[in-house]
């Protein structure tokens, strides 16, 4: 959920206790440090993705209305090796550290704990969330390659114009994919309307020259939301499976987790609202519109975190 709040006056502001903060600078140390690698990665990814395509293709595409089994099959495999080449790797990391934050495990930290990250319980995480990634992405660009076919063919633009169009938006959600052609006839429209002499040859080669810029800055943001927010799964996750591997061997007793948001100049009003709510290690946190979860994020981009206290030996 994009919902920000307005800065509130530094009187009405919350205080972050020392501890709270240095969780969460950790969390955005560690994203900040890391995020970069996947977002080259994968804005790379969706070029190749791009370049495979043929025009030809792409007019065959629009002639069925539909996308052909053998589209599907290739996504797939592009993104399941992409989730073994880059996310699975990237995942463990950030697990690993993600239980580094939990200052409840520091003192038997290296001693009698070792925190063990080739448990069952992470290997089935990172399985789950590896299927769940391949499936969602493959959807979503099943979706916004529809959605682009269809409003395409009420404008009425020629099989020929659309796959133009189409193919650059590889990668990109539905809602990018569609904002993208809509800023494309926009641009035609303008430049008919500013310049009513110019061919119309040069009219599409110029808003498609435009489009491509525009699909470029979207994969990049798209590239950003999914490596941030899947950095923050798994560091969470990390810091989650860490007190539950503390507890199963009988480090440490009951603990309860509590809600930490991020600064609370950008914190989406759900997040908000669970602010300090605490809660037993497989309850869920109920946050508003973006759902109910057991650890954060609670929705692309969030920077929460939770705290792990103690409350019996
Ligand atoms: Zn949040």
């Amino acid at each position: 959920m994009y919902i920000f709040k307005k800065p509130q006056p530094l009187g009405k502001a919350k205080k972050r206790s020392k501890e709270n903060l240095r969780l969460l600078n950790m969390l955005n140390r560690y994203i900040t440090d890391t995020a970069t690698v996947p977002v080259s990665i994968l804005t790379r990814f969706w070029a190749d993705q791009a370049a495979a395509i043929t025009y030809k293709e792409i007019r065959k595409l629009i002639e069925d209305e539909d996308i052909s089994k053998e589209d599907l099959e290739n996504w797939s495999k592009d993104y399941s090796s992409f989730v073994s080449e880059t996310l699975e790797p990237m995942w463990l990391e950030a697990i690993v550290a993600g239980q580094l934050s939990n200052a409840i495990l520091d003192e038997i930290r290296g001693k009698e704990f070792e925190f063990d990250a080739t448990d069952e319980g992470i290997r089935n995480w990172i399985k789950d969330r590896g299927s769940e990634f391949v499936t969602n992405a493959v959807q979503e660009q099943k979706k916004a390659i529809q959605r682009l076919t269809m409003k395409a063919v009420r404008e009425e633009l020629s099989p020929n114009e659309l796959a133009r169009v189409i193919r650059p938006c590889i990668g990109l959600t539905e809602r990018q994919a569609q904002a993208n052609l809509k800023y494309y006839s926009h641009i035609k429209e303008q430049l008919r309307k500013d310049h009513p002499r110019m061919k119309e040859e040069n009219i599409v080669r110029r808003a498609r020259d435009r489009a491509l810029k525009y699909a470029e800055k979207q994969h990049r943001y798209r590239a950003e939301t999914i490596a941030q927010t899947e950095l923050a799964e798994a560091y969470n996750a990390g810091a989650h499976q860490g007190i539950k591997q503390a507890q199963e061997r009988g480090y440490i007793g009951h603990v309860k987790k509590v809600w930490v948001t991020a600064r609370q100049d950008n914190v989406c009003k759900y997040c908000e609202a669970v602010e300090g709510v605490s809660k037993e290690m497989d309850e869920y946190f109920d946050v508003g519109k973006c759902g109910r979860v057991l650890i954060p994020p609670a929705h692309p981009r969030c920077r929460c975190v939770v705290k792990y206290v103690e409350v019996e030996e």
